[in-house]
């Protein structure tokens, strides 16, 4: 996604939709604006006093400015200083908050992309987005614009007051200025051509060197010995006439910028001799006034030239930001509402290809799933288990036929009530750095009383071990819950299925083995979650498939089998199959 911007065309809009996001604070910008422009008019100011300090000072030898010369001095530095510092808190205010802003709105979006998108961008990428890219638009919006508005102020005030002090010379200037700079261009040009001619000149002869010398006897024996000298010479000849021509060509060079450089000033100091002389219109403090005012302007035309990069850089980043900004989020178009579902779950010929994949991960698939019963998931791995229960909480949608609960289409119903009908226990158990608290009463969870957590915890059988932490429910997990065991998260996720009372339930049963103890109290647990719901369970243990109403074989995201245990056993198909090989059973 990293498309280059190419040419200012397509940099522009970006840039003003970046502007777009600062003008909210548009009272520190103006603030700061107007420090820049101070900022500009003291530089002038500065070698605008040149003039009296060098004619009223040492050529009249007025007593008058002796105390207020210096004492403007100090005022208009006094000035600038509040500028200075009004501008870059105001621009560095803004920048920031600017960061902010996008970062919060960047955060917000991921949160609401369809899943599709996480498998599209790696989750580093999206935190890299929002650490360094965001800061790569700080720099563009506040520095890049303040090099931009400061500096070309300054150029214009000091170009004003070169003009103010002699017309004459400042032409002289503009014409000069530019001739010197592309005849030093051009030597520079040269110079570097011939040096590298000179680089692949010494390649050639190395090599030339190596092959006869490494092939000496081959030299020799063929009475070579001539025509590889003679091939070698003219390589060391040419090496020569390289290294003289560019040795004098840097000689001329430096002389000739030098003599340039002497020649402008010559002119420079005829043009304003004359004017001065024969027309009596320059004195000593305006020729100094308008050669420092040149001179203050390298700095800020060199800044000018190099902000492109900042600029470029600063642009691509607001570009990728904004390509994700953009992104559709999770559809979310149902208008039917669900306070509680009975939990009859339908799949009618669906079919699922996840994007740019050539074969579905699951076709055809239809069953129904009454209200209270137990549906048992089994399949070798890829065969589209998961696939299928993602469907449910609509994480991703069915390319082909139609997932019901209740007779309701998913597409209609409103995400956030299809979402609560559902509780989901899977093997990777999320924790987040709060309190265990917290941890069960996640999310739309937040309003529940420590009772009804308590409930729900002694329920998943994680009292015992809750008791036993040290500040009980108030213990914070830590990052990603380091203190806690496997059974143990699984026991939480538990406590929050329980919490949440959902009609529909989706386990994603662990594959690693747990220890026994923890294993006979998950079991336990989900025994007593199970009843009066609708269970998915993608099923690694032997006593889920043998109590499940029903049991559903996938390969190749096809359902290939389905009945109960004993039935399909009696198949001897692929459950039998799959029976014999996979599931396990804690000792
Ligand atoms: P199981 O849960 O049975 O291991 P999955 O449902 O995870 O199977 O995978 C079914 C098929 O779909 C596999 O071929 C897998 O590579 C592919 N698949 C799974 N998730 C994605 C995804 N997010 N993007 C693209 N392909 C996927």
């Amino acid at each position: 996604m990293s498309h280059a911007i190419v040419g200012t065309a397509s940099a522009w809009p970006i840039y003003r939709r970046l502007l777009g996001h600062a003008s909210r604070y548009w009272p520190l910008l103006a603030l700061a604006l107007l420090g820049m422009a101070i900022e500009a008019a003291a530089a002038g100011a500065f070698t605008l006093m040149m003039k009296p300090i060098v004619d009223e000072t040492f050529v009249e030898h007025n007593p008058e400015v002796l105390l207020t010369l210096p004492l403007a001095i100090v005022g208009l530095f006094l000035l600038r200083g509040i500028a200075t510092f009004v501008t870059d808190y105001g621009m560095a205010r803004t920048g920031r908050s600017v960061v902010r802003d996008l970062r919060q709105q960047l955060f917000h979006k991921y949160l609401r992309l369809p899943s599709a998108s996480f498998d599209a961008t790696p989750v580093p990428a999206m935190v890299s987005r929002l650490n360094y890219d965001t800061e790569q638009v700080a720099q563009a919006s506040s520095d890049a614009l303040k090099v931009i508005v400061t500096d070309v102020l300054t150029v214009v005030a000091l170009a004003s007051v070169m003009l103010f002090q002699s017309l004459r010379v400042t032409f002289a200037v503009i014409i000069l200025v530019p001739l010197i700079a592309l005849i030093t261009n051009y030597v520079g040009r040269r110079y570097r051509r011939i040096n590298r001619g000179i680089q692949d000149g010494v390649a050639t002869m190395a090599a030339t060197a190596e092959q006869a010398l490494a092939a000496q006897q081959e030299v020799k024996i063929y009475g070579a010995q001539a025509q590889e000298s003679q091939r070698y010479d003219a390589l060391a000849g040419r090496n020569l006439r390289l290294h003289v021509k560019v040795e004098a060509t840097r000689a001329m060079a430096s002389s000739t910028v030098q003599l340039l450089g002497a020649v402008a000033l010559a002119v420079l100091l005829y043009v304003a001799g004359t004017e001065a002389i024969v027309h009596q219109r320059m004195s000593a403090g305006q020729f100094v006034s308008l050669m420092a005012a040149m001179m203050a302007m390298i700095p800020s035309l060199k800044r000018i030239a190099n902000v492109q990069s900042t600029l470029q850089k600063g642009i691509a980043a607001a570009d990728r930001l904004f390509v994700t900004l953009d992104q559709p989020v999770e559809h979310d178009h149902g208008g039917r509402t669900l306070e509680r579902a009975r939990g009859r779950v339908e799949f009618d010929a669906v079919g699922v290809t996840y994007p740019n994949q050539p074969t579905p991960a699951v076709s055809e698939l239809s069953l129904t799933a009454e209200p209270g019963t137990v549906t048992a998931i089994v399949g070798r791995s890829g065969s589209g288990k998961s696939t299928l229960v993602r469907l449910l909480p609509r994480f991703y949608e069915a390319t082909a036929g139609e997932v019901r609960i209740d007779g309701i289409p998913l597409r209609e119903l409103r995400l956030a009530d299809l979402r609560r009908q559902i509780a989901l226990v899977s093997q990777k158990v999320m924790l987040f750095d709060d309190s265990v608290a917290a941890n069960i009463a996640y999310g739309a969870l937040e309003g529940a009383t420590i009772e009804q957590i308590r409930e729900a915890a002694t329920a998943a059988h994680a009292l015992e071990f809750i008791e036993r932490l040290p500040q009980g429910f108030d213990t914070r997990i830590g990052e990603n819950g380091a203190l806690l065991s496997g059974g143990q998260r699984q026991r939480l996720a538990i406590a929050r299925a329980f919490l949440k009372d959902a009609p529909i339930l989706i386990l994603d049963e662990a594959t690693a083995a747990l220890d026994t103890e923890s294993e006979r109290l998950i079991q336990d647990a989900l025994v007593k979650l199970i009843p009066d719901r609708t269970t998915f369970v993608i099923a690694h243990r032997l006593s889920t498939v043998e109590h499940a109403d029903q049991v559903l074989v996938m390969d190749a995201g096809r359902l290939v089998e389905h009945g109960r245990h004993d039935e399909l056993l009696a198949l001897d198909g692929l459950y039998a199959r799959l029976h014999r090989m996979q599931f396990r059973e804690p000792a």
